[in-house]
Protein backbone atom coordinates (compact mmCIF):
# COMPACT_ATOMS: atom_id res chain seq x y z
CA UNK A 1 0.00 0.00 0.00
CA UNK A 2 1.17 3.85 -1.01
CA UNK A 3 2.21 5.31 1.98
CA UNK A 4 -0.91 7.47 2.87
CA UNK A 5 -1.41 10.00 5.13
CA UNK A 6 -2.43 8.59 9.13
CA UNK A 7 -6.04 9.62 8.76
CA UNK A 8 -6.32 7.50 5.63
CA UNK A 9 -3.99 4.53 6.92
CA UNK A 10 -6.78 4.27 10.14
CA UNK A 11 -9.73 3.96 7.90
CA UNK A 12 -7.99 1.25 4.98
CA UNK A 13 -4.65 -0.07 6.21
CA UNK A 14 -4.24 -3.61 7.31
CA UNK A 15 -6.39 -5.28 4.56
CA UNK A 16 -6.60 -5.13 1.19
CA UNK A 17 -9.10 -7.29 -0.83
CA UNK A 18 -8.60 -9.26 -3.96
CA UNK A 19 -10.36 -9.13 -6.63
CA UNK A 20 -14.27 -10.13 -5.36
CA UNK A 21 -13.55 -10.11 -2.16
CA UNK A 22 -15.48 -8.92 0.88
CA UNK A 23 -14.89 -4.78 0.91
CA UNK A 24 -14.96 -5.03 4.91
CA UNK A 25 -12.15 -7.12 6.88
CA UNK A 26 -13.78 -10.54 7.18
CA UNK A 27 -14.05 -11.67 10.84
CA UNK A 28 -12.46 -15.47 10.41
CA UNK A 29 -14.24 -16.67 13.05
CA UNK A 30 -12.05 -20.45 13.05
CA UNK A 31 -10.11 -21.61 16.25
CA UNK A 32 -8.08 -24.28 13.42
CA UNK A 33 -7.07 -24.03 9.72
CA UNK A 34 -7.14 -26.96 6.98
CA UNK A 35 -3.99 -28.55 5.18
CA UNK A 36 -3.60 -31.03 2.32
CA UNK A 37 -1.08 -33.00 3.82
CA UNK A 38 0.92 -33.60 7.35
CA UNK A 39 4.22 -32.26 5.60
CA UNK A 40 2.24 -28.38 4.35
CA UNK A 41 0.88 -28.52 8.13
CA UNK A 42 4.30 -29.58 9.91
CA UNK A 43 6.37 -26.54 7.89
CA UNK A 44 4.30 -24.44 10.41
CA UNK A 45 6.07 -25.65 13.28
CA UNK A 46 9.08 -24.74 11.89
CA UNK A 47 7.78 -20.97 11.88
CA UNK A 48 7.23 -21.16 8.02
CA UNK A 49 4.13 -18.50 7.44
CA UNK A 50 0.79 -19.60 7.72
CA UNK A 51 -2.17 -20.62 10.15
CA UNK A 52 -2.11 -23.08 12.36
CA UNK A 53 -4.52 -21.80 15.27
CA UNK A 54 -5.81 -18.79 16.16
CA UNK A 55 -4.09 -18.77 19.69
CA UNK A 56 -1.29 -17.90 18.43
CA UNK A 57 -2.59 -16.03 15.11
CA UNK A 58 -5.90 -15.48 13.23
CA UNK A 59 -6.34 -13.30 9.86
CA UNK A 60 -8.55 -11.10 11.14
CA UNK A 61 -6.40 -10.33 14.02
CA UNK A 62 -3.54 -9.90 12.04
CA UNK A 63 -5.01 -7.27 9.89
CA UNK A 64 -5.08 -5.43 12.59
CA UNK A 65 -2.17 -5.50 14.07
CA UNK A 66 -1.26 -4.78 10.30
CA UNK A 67 -3.28 -1.61 10.60
CA UNK A 68 -2.27 0.05 13.93
CA UNK A 69 1.68 -0.98 13.49
CA UNK A 70 1.02 1.09 9.98
CA UNK A 71 -0.11 3.93 11.74
CA UNK A 72 3.06 3.48 14.10
CA UNK A 73 5.43 3.56 11.95
CA UNK A 74 6.62 -0.18 12.68
CA UNK A 75 7.75 -3.15 11.32
CA UNK A 76 5.83 -5.19 12.76
CA UNK A 77 3.13 -5.86 14.92
CA UNK A 78 0.66 -8.11 17.26
CA UNK A 79 -2.73 -7.72 18.84
CA UNK A 80 -3.10 -8.55 22.47
CA UNK A 81 -6.39 -9.93 24.60
CA UNK A 82 -5.57 -6.64 27.13
CA UNK A 83 -3.23 -3.77 26.88
CA UNK A 84 -2.14 -5.49 30.67
CA UNK A 85 -1.14 -8.31 28.32
CA UNK A 86 0.50 -5.94 26.08
CA UNK A 87 2.57 -4.27 28.48
CA UNK A 88 3.52 -7.65 30.30
CA UNK A 89 4.50 -9.12 26.58
CA UNK A 90 6.58 -6.57 25.76
CA UNK A 91 8.92 -7.18 28.71
CA UNK A 92 8.92 -10.66 29.24
CA UNK A 93 9.90 -11.70 26.11
CA UNK A 94 13.36 -10.12 26.57
CA UNK A 95 13.41 -10.33 30.30
CA UNK A 96 13.27 -13.51 32.88
CA UNK A 97 13.82 -14.08 36.60
CA UNK A 98 16.86 -12.52 37.68
CA UNK A 99 16.38 -9.17 35.19
CA UNK A 100 15.47 -6.12 35.93
CA UNK A 101 14.38 -3.15 34.30
CA UNK A 102 13.86 0.68 34.86
CA UNK A 103 10.23 2.01 34.53
CA UNK A 104 8.62 5.74 35.08
CA UNK A 105 7.31 6.01 38.73
CA UNK A 106 4.29 7.77 36.66
CA UNK A 107 2.02 4.89 35.16
CA UNK A 108 -1.42 3.23 35.11
CA UNK A 109 -2.06 1.60 38.71
CA UNK A 110 -2.94 -1.49 36.80
CA UNK A 111 0.72 -1.38 35.55
CA UNK A 112 2.33 -0.13 38.21
CA UNK A 113 0.62 -3.34 40.40
CA UNK A 114 1.70 -5.39 37.29
CA UNK A 115 5.77 -4.29 38.09
CA UNK A 116 5.59 -3.86 41.43
CA UNK A 117 3.98 -6.94 42.88
CA UNK A 118 3.15 -9.46 40.01
CA UNK A 119 6.62 -9.17 38.37
CA UNK A 120 8.74 -9.52 41.30
CA UNK A 121 7.22 -12.27 41.98
CA UNK A 122 8.26 -14.29 39.15
CA UNK A 123 12.17 -12.61 39.85
CA UNK A 124 11.73 -9.26 37.73
CA UNK A 125 13.07 -6.37 39.71
CA UNK A 126 12.14 -2.79 38.94
CA UNK A 127 13.42 0.58 39.14
CA UNK A 128 10.94 3.47 39.38
CA UNK A 129 12.54 6.48 38.24
CA UNK A 130 10.60 10.38 38.94
CA UNK A 131 10.08 11.26 34.72
CA UNK A 132 11.43 14.83 35.57
CA UNK A 133 14.51 13.80 36.86
CA UNK A 134 17.66 14.44 34.37
CA UNK A 135 19.54 11.73 32.52
CA UNK A 136 22.28 11.01 34.83
CA UNK A 137 19.92 10.32 37.80
CA UNK A 138 17.78 8.17 35.60
CA UNK A 139 21.78 6.08 34.65
CA UNK A 140 21.87 5.49 38.66
CA UNK A 141 19.08 3.35 38.15
CA UNK A 142 20.68 1.09 36.01
CA UNK A 143 22.38 -2.47 36.70
CA UNK A 144 24.09 -4.91 35.06
CA UNK A 145 21.19 -7.12 34.62
CA UNK A 146 18.77 -4.05 33.51
CA UNK A 147 17.32 -5.18 30.35
CA UNK A 148 14.69 -2.23 29.38
CA UNK A 149 13.20 0.83 29.95
CA UNK A 150 9.16 1.80 29.96
CA UNK A 151 7.37 4.38 30.39
CA UNK A 152 3.82 5.99 29.34
CA UNK A 153 3.80 9.25 26.81
CA UNK A 154 0.80 10.76 28.53
CA UNK A 155 0.47 8.82 31.91
CA UNK A 156 -3.17 7.57 33.19
CA UNK A 157 -3.76 9.52 35.19
CA UNK A 158 -1.27 11.97 36.55
CA UNK A 159 -1.32 13.52 32.51
CA UNK A 160 2.30 13.76 33.28
CA UNK A 161 4.21 13.60 29.38
CA UNK A 162 7.23 11.64 28.91
CA UNK A 163 10.53 13.14 27.57
CA UNK A 164 11.02 10.07 24.97
CA UNK A 165 13.91 11.60 23.82
CA UNK A 166 15.80 11.76 27.02
CA UNK A 167 14.32 8.08 28.34
CA UNK A 168 15.74 6.92 24.60
CA UNK A 169 19.20 8.30 25.24
CA UNK A 170 19.46 6.97 28.61
CA UNK A 171 18.29 3.44 27.33
CA UNK A 172 20.15 3.39 24.05
CA UNK A 173 23.37 4.77 26.63
CA UNK A 174 22.94 1.47 28.33
CA UNK A 175 22.26 -1.14 25.59
CA UNK A 176 18.99 -1.40 26.14
CA UNK A 177 15.67 -0.74 24.08
CA UNK A 178 13.18 1.63 25.44
CA UNK A 179 9.17 0.45 25.77
CA UNK A 180 7.01 3.28 25.78
CA UNK A 181 2.83 2.76 26.25
CA UNK A 182 1.22 5.15 24.13
CA UNK A 183 -2.29 4.61 24.78
CA UNK A 184 -3.60 8.38 25.88
CA UNK A 185 -2.46 10.14 22.16
CA UNK A 186 -2.75 7.65 20.07
CA UNK A 187 -0.52 7.17 17.00
CA UNK A 188 -2.76 10.31 16.06
CA UNK A 189 -1.05 12.76 18.39
CA UNK A 190 2.38 10.82 18.83
CA UNK A 191 4.40 8.46 17.22
CA UNK A 192 7.01 7.33 19.44
CA UNK A 193 9.39 5.86 17.04
CA UNK A 194 9.82 9.23 15.59
CA UNK A 195 11.54 10.47 19.43
CA UNK A 196 13.53 7.22 19.48
CA UNK A 197 11.60 5.04 21.28
CA UNK A 198 11.97 1.20 20.54
CA UNK A 199 8.53 -0.66 20.90
CA UNK A 200 5.51 0.93 21.20
CA UNK A 201 2.30 -0.80 23.43
CA UNK A 202 -1.17 0.55 23.37
CA UNK A 203 -4.52 -0.76 25.78
CA UNK A 204 -6.58 -0.89 22.61
CA UNK A 205 -9.65 -0.68 24.74
CA UNK A 206 -9.71 3.34 25.00
CA UNK A 207 -9.02 6.00 22.26
CA UNK A 208 -8.25 3.10 19.83
CA UNK A 209 -11.60 0.80 19.81
CA UNK A 210 -12.55 4.00 21.24
CA UNK A 211 -16.57 2.99 22.19
CA UNK A 212 -15.60 1.48 25.33
CA UNK A 213 -16.95 -2.17 24.30
CA UNK A 214 -13.90 -4.33 23.84
CA UNK A 215 -10.88 -5.16 25.60
CA UNK A 216 -7.86 -5.13 23.96
CA UNK A 217 -3.85 -4.36 23.63
CA UNK A 218 -1.21 -4.22 21.03
CA UNK A 219 2.74 -4.44 20.35
CA UNK A 220 4.41 -2.42 17.75
CA UNK A 221 8.25 -2.77 16.83
CA UNK A 222 10.40 -0.04 15.29
CA UNK A 223 12.45 -2.35 14.04
CA UNK A 224 15.40 -0.38 14.80
CA UNK A 225 16.79 -1.71 18.43
CA UNK A 226 19.99 -3.99 17.41
CA UNK A 227 19.16 -7.12 19.36
CA UNK A 228 22.63 -8.15 18.89
CA UNK A 229 25.12 -5.19 19.82
CA UNK A 230 25.60 -7.12 23.55
CA UNK A 231 24.61 -10.33 24.87
CA UNK A 232 21.82 -9.28 27.03
CA UNK A 233 18.93 -10.49 24.60
CA UNK A 234 19.62 -14.69 24.69
CA UNK A 235 15.96 -15.13 23.82
CA UNK A 236 16.10 -13.49 20.50
CA UNK A 237 19.95 -14.38 19.06
CA UNK A 238 20.25 -18.05 21.13
CA UNK A 239 18.45 -20.92 19.68
CA UNK A 240 14.68 -21.84 20.08
CA UNK A 241 14.59 -25.63 21.59
CA UNK A 242 11.01 -25.59 21.22
CA UNK A 243 11.02 -24.38 17.30
CA UNK A 244 14.02 -27.03 16.53
CA UNK A 245 16.41 -24.15 17.27
CA UNK A 246 15.13 -21.09 15.57
CA UNK A 247 17.28 -17.80 16.22
CA UNK A 248 14.68 -15.26 15.94
CA UNK A 249 16.50 -12.57 15.04
CA UNK A 250 18.69 -14.48 12.89
CA UNK A 251 15.93 -15.70 11.13
CA UNK A 252 13.14 -13.24 11.34
CA UNK A 253 14.99 -9.96 10.64
CA UNK A 254 13.49 -6.89 12.23
CA UNK A 255 10.26 -9.02 12.36
CA UNK A 256 12.05 -11.23 15.02
CA UNK A 257 10.79 -10.04 18.34
CA UNK A 258 6.99 -10.04 17.33
CA UNK A 259 7.42 -13.32 16.06
CA UNK A 260 8.83 -14.68 19.14
CA UNK A 261 5.98 -12.93 20.93
CA UNK A 262 3.48 -15.06 18.67
CA UNK A 263 5.80 -18.10 18.65
CA UNK A 264 5.70 -18.33 22.16
CA UNK A 265 4.15 -16.22 24.36
CA UNK A 266 1.17 -16.09 23.38
CA UNK A 267 1.65 -20.02 22.39
CA UNK A 268 2.24 -20.45 26.19
CA UNK A 269 0.44 -18.12 28.00
CA UNK A 270 -2.74 -17.60 25.61
CA UNK A 271 -3.86 -14.21 26.00
CA UNK A 272 -4.94 -13.71 22.21
CA UNK A 273 -8.14 -11.64 21.17
CA UNK A 274 -11.33 -12.77 19.82
CA UNK A 275 -11.41 -12.39 16.58
CA UNK A 276 -14.57 -10.53 16.71
CA UNK A 277 -12.89 -8.36 19.09
CA UNK A 278 -10.78 -7.14 16.26
CA UNK A 279 -13.26 -6.59 14.25
CA UNK A 280 -14.96 -4.48 16.82
CA UNK A 281 -11.37 -2.77 17.17
CA UNK A 282 -10.70 -2.01 13.87
CA UNK A 283 -14.27 -0.43 13.28
CA UNK A 284 -13.45 1.93 15.47
CA UNK A 285 -9.70 3.01 14.48
CA UNK A 286 -11.67 3.50 11.18
CA UNK A 287 -12.98 6.80 12.77
CA UNK A 288 -9.76 7.66 15.02
CA UNK A 289 -8.17 10.36 13.07
CA UNK A 290 -11.59 12.31 13.58
CA UNK A 291 -13.08 11.17 16.98
CA UNK A 292 -8.95 12.55 18.51
CA UNK A 293 -9.46 15.58 16.90
CA UNK A 294 -13.23 15.83 18.46
CA UNK A 295 -11.58 14.91 21.94
CA UNK A 296 -8.82 17.10 22.35
CA UNK A 297 -10.65 20.21 21.03
CA UNK A 298 -13.53 19.74 23.41
CA UNK A 299 -10.96 18.99 25.96
CA UNK A 300 -8.86 22.07 25.80
CA UNK A 301 -12.29 24.30 25.42
CA UNK A 302 -13.33 22.32 28.86
CA UNK A 303 -9.96 22.97 30.62
CA UNK A 304 -9.70 26.25 29.87
CA UNK A 305 -12.91 27.38 30.98
CA UNK A 306 -12.33 25.31 34.52
CA UNK A 307 -8.79 26.98 34.51
CA UNK A 308 -10.75 30.21 35.05
CA UNK A 309 -13.57 29.25 37.20
CA UNK A 310 -13.23 30.31 40.83
CA UNK A 311 -15.07 27.04 42.26
CA UNK A 312 -12.30 25.55 41.18
CA UNK A 313 -8.86 24.81 42.54
CA UNK A 314 -6.41 23.52 40.06
CA UNK A 315 -6.45 22.00 36.59
CA UNK A 316 -4.03 19.57 35.30
CA UNK A 317 -3.89 19.58 31.06
CA UNK A 318 -1.00 19.25 29.43
CA UNK A 319 -2.98 21.57 26.52
CA UNK A 320 -2.93 24.19 28.93
CA UNK A 321 -0.04 27.00 28.74
CA UNK A 322 0.51 26.80 32.38
CA UNK A 323 0.48 23.49 32.69
CA UNK A 324 4.09 22.04 34.03
CA UNK A 325 4.40 20.08 31.00
CA UNK A 326 3.00 22.22 28.04
CA UNK A 327 6.29 22.70 26.17
CA UNK A 328 6.55 18.68 26.16
CA UNK A 329 4.04 18.22 24.76
CA UNK A 330 4.03 20.95 22.12
CA UNK A 331 6.86 19.29 21.55
CA UNK A 332 6.02 15.54 21.03
CA UNK A 333 2.45 16.15 20.62
CA UNK A 334 1.94 19.61 18.71
CA UNK A 335 -1.81 18.76 16.99
CA UNK A 336 -3.22 17.82 20.67
CA UNK A 337 -2.80 15.25 23.80
CA UNK A 338 -5.93 13.54 24.68
CA UNK A 339 -9.29 14.21 26.26
CA UNK A 340 -8.40 13.23 29.79
CA UNK A 341 -8.06 16.30 32.14
CA UNK A 342 -7.85 16.08 36.05
CA UNK A 343 -8.80 19.17 38.54
CA UNK A 344 -10.11 20.00 42.12
CA UNK A 345 -13.65 21.49 43.18
CA UNK A 346 -13.13 24.13 46.15
CA UNK A 347 -14.52 21.89 49.01
CA UNK A 348 -12.17 19.00 48.85
CA UNK A 349 -13.63 15.43 49.04
CA UNK A 350 -17.57 16.53 49.85
CA UNK A 351 -17.57 19.09 47.01
CA UNK A 352 -16.17 16.85 44.80
CA UNK A 353 -18.73 13.72 45.51
CA UNK A 354 -21.51 16.14 45.07
CA UNK A 355 -20.01 17.74 41.63
CA UNK A 356 -20.03 14.48 40.48
CA UNK A 357 -23.61 13.12 41.71
CA UNK A 358 -25.42 16.09 40.06
CA UNK A 359 -23.83 15.30 36.54
CA UNK A 360 -26.10 14.68 34.01
CA UNK A 361 -25.04 13.94 30.86
CA UNK A 362 -21.39 12.71 31.92
CA UNK A 363 -21.37 9.27 33.72
CA UNK A 364 -19.49 7.89 37.10
CA UNK A 365 -17.65 5.08 35.49
CA UNK A 366 -14.24 3.49 35.50
CA UNK A 367 -13.28 3.74 31.98
CA UNK A 368 -11.44 6.45 30.45
CA UNK A 369 -11.29 7.27 26.81
CA UNK A 370 -13.97 6.28 24.96
CA UNK A 371 -16.97 8.52 22.85
CA UNK A 372 -18.86 9.24 26.12
CA UNK A 373 -17.86 11.88 28.46
CA UNK A 374 -17.35 10.04 31.87
CA UNK A 375 -15.93 10.65 35.51
CA UNK A 376 -14.36 9.19 38.26
CA UNK A 377 -13.37 10.24 41.60
CA UNK A 378 -10.93 8.31 43.03
CA UNK A 379 -10.63 9.73 46.51
CA UNK A 380 -14.18 7.80 47.00
CA UNK A 381 -13.90 4.76 44.46
CA UNK A 382 -10.61 3.50 43.60
CA UNK A 383 -8.10 4.53 46.18
CA UNK A 384 -11.10 5.14 49.11
CA UNK A 385 -9.28 3.12 51.45
CA UNK A 386 -6.80 5.74 51.79
CA UNK A 387 -6.86 8.85 54.46
CA UNK A 388 -6.53 12.34 52.60
CA UNK A 389 -2.70 12.02 53.94
CA UNK A 390 -2.28 8.60 52.20
CA UNK A 391 -3.92 10.05 48.96
CA UNK A 392 -1.79 12.83 49.26
CA UNK A 393 1.64 10.49 49.00
CA UNK A 394 -0.10 9.04 46.02
CA UNK A 395 0.08 11.90 43.88
CA UNK A 396 -4.32 11.48 44.60
CA UNK A 397 -5.70 14.50 45.79
CA UNK A 398 -8.88 14.28 48.08
CA UNK A 399 -10.47 16.51 45.57
CA UNK A 400 -9.69 15.00 42.59
CA UNK A 401 -11.91 14.12 39.69
CA UNK A 402 -10.91 13.17 36.51
CA UNK A 403 -12.75 14.16 33.84
CA UNK A 404 -12.64 11.93 30.13
CA UNK A 405 -14.14 14.60 27.55
CA UNK A 406 -16.10 12.26 25.08
CA UNK A 407 -16.81 13.50 21.57
CA UNK A 408 -20.58 14.62 22.19
CA UNK A 409 -21.27 18.89 21.48
CA UNK A 410 -18.97 20.80 23.87
CA UNK A 411 -21.54 23.12 25.04
CA UNK A 412 -23.88 20.57 26.17
CA UNK A 413 -20.49 18.96 27.85
CA UNK A 414 -19.92 22.39 29.16
CA UNK A 415 -23.41 23.43 30.27
CA UNK A 416 -23.45 19.91 32.38
CA UNK A 417 -20.26 20.84 34.23
CA UNK A 418 -21.67 24.40 34.82
CA UNK A 419 -25.14 23.34 36.24
CA UNK A 420 -23.25 20.17 38.60
CA UNK A 421 -20.71 23.52 39.87
CA UNK A 422 -24.05 25.45 40.43
CA UNK A 423 -25.64 22.25 42.32
CA UNK A 424 -22.45 22.49 44.94
CA UNK A 425 -22.85 25.96 46.25
C1 LIG B 1 -6.09 0.98 30.62
C2 LIG B 1 -4.63 1.05 30.45
C3 LIG B 1 -3.83 -0.11 30.46
C4 LIG B 1 -4.40 -1.48 30.69
O1 LIG B 1 -5.16 -1.86 29.58
P1 LIG B 1 -6.40 -2.90 29.63
O2 LIG B 1 -6.81 -2.92 28.21
O3 LIG B 1 -7.42 -2.34 30.57
O4 LIG B 1 -5.83 -4.21 30.09
C5 LIG B 1 -2.47 0.04 30.25
N1 LIG B 1 -1.91 1.25 30.07
C6 LIG B 1 -2.65 2.38 30.06
C7 LIG B 1 -1.99 3.70 29.85
C8 LIG B 1 -4.02 2.33 30.26
O5 LIG B 1 -4.75 3.46 30.27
Amino acid sequence: MKDYRIDTKCVQAGYQPKNGEPRVLPIVQSTTYKYDTSAEMAKLFDLEPGYMYTRLANPTSDAVAAKITALEGGVAGVLTSSGQAANFFSLINILGAGDHFVSAATIYGGTFNLFNVTMRKIGIDVTFVDPDADEETIAKAFRPNTKAVFGETIANPALKVLDIEKFARVAHAHGVPLIVDNTFPTPINCRPFEFGADIVTHSTTKYMEGHASTIGGAIIDSGNFDWEQNDKFPGLTTPDDSYHGAVYVRDFGKAGYITKIVAQLLRDYGSTPSPQNSFYLNLGLETLALRMERHCSNAQKIAEFLAQDERISWVNFPGLPDSPDHALAEKYMPNGTCGVISFGVKGGRDAAEKFMNNLKLAAIVTHVADARTCVLHPASSTHRQLSDQELLDCGVSADLIRLSVGIENVEDILEDIQQALAAIE
